[in-house]
């Protein structure tokens, strides 16, 4: 992309309605704009990173055997009403009415909705295990709507739900959850704890919270600090392996962290005290087993042998997308700007040019965006013209991870200067020594 042609209204000012960083930097950054309280409008550089995040959730649920799909925003109350949970929710649920005086609602989740499939077409226990899942826009209306999109009242979210013959399935379709989530936050660049948490609104007793430490983060968390070196890395799993799931449930879940919901001071106390750890934790995502809550409620049955029917065992599995754009951003920025993990980024690579319109810089540049496009990456160049000050302020605020700033005086050297935006390291090298190294 040229930034010349690209559309990126980077604020010049510092907006003054944005109380944590994520927030700042995405208005400045020119990645959203505000609708109205809660609601924003994703510009081309949050899409951008907003469907990066996407792909990497679809990637990791589809290793697992997940199957995605899509529902509807808009659905009708009635089977809110058959689960009991249309007079539950409460004020958080959007309720419409359409012209014929039916009542609507704007989906805060959707268990009910993905029951209903699962009952007109699943009979029989041959056809489980069944996980189906979407990445779709949700509606809470949220008392307190704040902090950008990490808490909207629309926010883009993946909700999965299986659907197993026993608890024992049930249970290993929840291990196979976290495995999946593991994997699918450090390929954003963050470490997300899995906490034992409280199942709110959705039901059910075995719930974990993957949380990321942060001080802007709404949950205050407790944990055991040798849980922030387990990594989970590019291990290779088979996810139809019980045991091998259950080995890294535990492994992740054994020691110590809990949210404030089911802090237990005593449990806490038996830690090592240099050990013991109080936090701020952003939520990212959840997990809960609810065994039969909706399938006794939405009548959810398969046939087994022998000619019996029995009620489907389930869960729900959710991710904040859109808040994930904003975590990745608190937990990753300095005062300059974002600084994005190579997972997520925007673009691969800045191309800065001092001096747009001098012949060499000019072609100096247009080399290196037809290579880097050439190797299969996405670099952005910025031709503007422009001061060298206000290029660098916003390759700075847009924080990709590399940057190669291309001037007069140092093509005559025949150098260029790569410069990484996590390190703030630079040097100079020939222009396909710079590519090399990005590539
Ligand atoms: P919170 O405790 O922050 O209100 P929740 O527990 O109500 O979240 P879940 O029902 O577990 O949310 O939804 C799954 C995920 O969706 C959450 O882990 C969170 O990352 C994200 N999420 C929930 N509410 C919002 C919101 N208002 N804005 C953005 N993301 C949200
Ligand atoms: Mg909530
Ligand atoms: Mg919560
Ligand atoms: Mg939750």
């Amino acid at each position: 992309m040229r930034l010349s042609r690209y559309f990126l209204p980077v604020l010049k000012e510092t907006p003054r309605e944005a109380q944590i960083v994520s927030h700042r930097y995405m208005l400045q950054a020119g990645m959203i704009k505000q609708a109205s309280a809660g609601i924003y409008s994703w510009l081309p550089l949050g899409f951008k990173v907003l469907k990066k995040i996407e792909n990497i959730v679809h990637e990791e649920q589809a290793k697992a055997g997940h199957h995605a799909m899509l529902m509807p925003t808009i659905q009708s109350a009635d089977l809110w009403k058959e689960s009991g949970r249309y007079d539950a929710y409460g004020e958080e649920m959007l309720r419409i009415k359409d012209r014929g005086g039916r009542e609507m609602l704007f989906t805060p989740t959707a268990e009910e909705l993905v029951t209903d499939i699962f009952r007109a077409h699943v009979t029989s226990y041959k056809d489980l295990p069944l996980t189906l899942y979407q990445i779709q826009w949700k509606f809470r209306d949220e008392v307190r709507p704040r902090f950008g999109v990490m808490r909207g009242r629309e926010f883009y979210m993946k909700d999965g739900y299986n659907f197993d013959l026993t608890k024992e399935d049930a249970l290993h379709a929840y291990n196979r959850h976290l495995v999946t989530y593991l994997r699918t936050y450090e390929r954003m660049g963050l470490k997300a704890i899995p906490m034992r948490a409280d199942s709110g609104p959705i039901g059910g007793d075995d719930t974990h919270e993957f949380l990321v430490l942060a001080e802007t983060g709404e949950s205050e968390v407790f944990y055991d600090s040798a849980v922030t070196d387990l990594t989970f890395g590019d291990r290779e799993i088979d996810f139809d392996d019980k045991a091998a799931c259950a080995a890294i449930m535990e492994e992740f879940t054994t020691r110590y962290a809990r949210t404030d919901e089911t802090h237990d001071a005593a449990l806490f106390n038996e830690v090592p005290e240099e050990r013991r750890k109080t936090a701020r934790g952003i939520e990212v995502g959840q997990i809960f087993y609810f065994g039969t809550k909706y399938s006794d409620a939405l009548n959810a049955a398969v046939d087994i042998p022998g000619g019996e029917k029995v009620n489907v065992h389930m869960g729900s599995h959710g991710i904040g997308v859109s808040r994930l754009v904003g975590a990745i951003i608190e937990a990753s920025h300095d005062d300059k700007g974002i600084i994005w993990p190579e997972g997520v980024t925007p673009f691969h690579v800045g191309i800065l040019n001092m001096r747009s319109g001098d012949e060499a810089a000019d072609a100096a540049c247009e080399d290196l965006y037809a290579e880097f496009i050439a190797a299969g990456l996405d670099p952005l160049y910025d031709d503007r013209d422009e001061r060298a000050g206000a290029k660098f302020g916003t390759m700075d605020m847009i924080g990709l991870p590399w940057r190669i700033t291309v001037g007069p005086r140092g093509l005559k050297n025949g150098v260029v200067e790569l410069t990484s935006r996590r390190t703030g390291e630079s040097e100079e090298l020939a222009p396909a020594d710079a590519v090399a190294k990005v590539v």
